[in-house]
């Protein structure tokens, strides 16, 4: 069936954030907005899986508490305590960041993300993600999930550099004004994509958003 129009953000909102609350995961780094914790997990996620990472974060923290101990510590040490996780690049640019940030910024993590963005190892959505999950700043952090549940909701035909430009767009326009609304909102669309609004598959007859999805509204 055709739906009959795209949903309005406030409704989009509204049922993507009452289901988060309900259904979403308890994962470690949803319980903190410390800045440092935060951009661990994120350094992790990006190239590994929710359940592996929950194995590393506890530990990798254990071992370097604060930002100050990762910048002091040695390279062959910061390797060691990612061990598991691989993709090594990522270890060595949190390193880096945690230098730069001690050395240049008097050990205090940037709330806005175009400061963000120029740390080592700091993307576009990496920096919305800290800005957002760390200082409740307003930012659109889209990942590929975001991305995803966009593009099938809003932009069905957006494609490139123009159709990422486009999603990027919306998510701005999605994200609440106000701080924990934003860090809910953000939340929660990242974990529609990564549970219902998968890659693999669509699970249109369980989501909250289907009523006006210019996908799943059609099935
Ligand atoms: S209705 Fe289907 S396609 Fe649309 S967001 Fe939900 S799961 Fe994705």
């Amino acid at each position: 069936m055709r739906p009959k129009s795209t949903p309005s953000i406030l409704a989009f909102r509204r049922r993507l954030m009452g289901w988060y609350r309900r259904h979403g995961r308890d994962l470690p780094w949803r319980r903190t907005r410390d800045p440092y914790a935060v951009l661990v997990s994120e350094f992790m996620l990006q190239q590994t899986q929710v359940s592996r990472v929950e194995q590393f974060y506890h530990r990798f923290l254990a071992r370097f508490p604060t930002l100050q101990l990762l910048a002091e510590a040695g390279h062959g040490e910061v390797r060691e305590a990612w061990q598991g996780l691989g993709y090594y690049r990522r270890a060595d640019n949190l390193h880096r960041l945690a230098r730069e940030v001690v050395e240049h910024r008097d050990g205090r993590i940037p709330a806005e993300s175009e400061e963000l963005v120029r740390l080592p190892g700091v993307g576009r959505y990496t920096a919305g993600a800290v800005a957002s999950f760390a200082f409740e700043r307003a930012e659109p952090a889209v990942d590929t999930n975001v991305e995803r549940v966009i593009r099938r909701v809003f932009h069905p035909r957006a494609r490139g550099a123009a159709g990422k430009r486009r999603i990027w767009e919306t998510a701005e326009r999605l994200v609440p004004r106000a701080g924990n609304p934003a860090w809910t909102f953000n939340q929660a669309i990242m974990e529609l994509g990564a549970m219902v609004c998968t890659a693999r598959v669509a699970m249109c007859e369980q989501c909250p958003v289907r009523k006006g999805c210019r996908t799943g509204g059609r099935r």
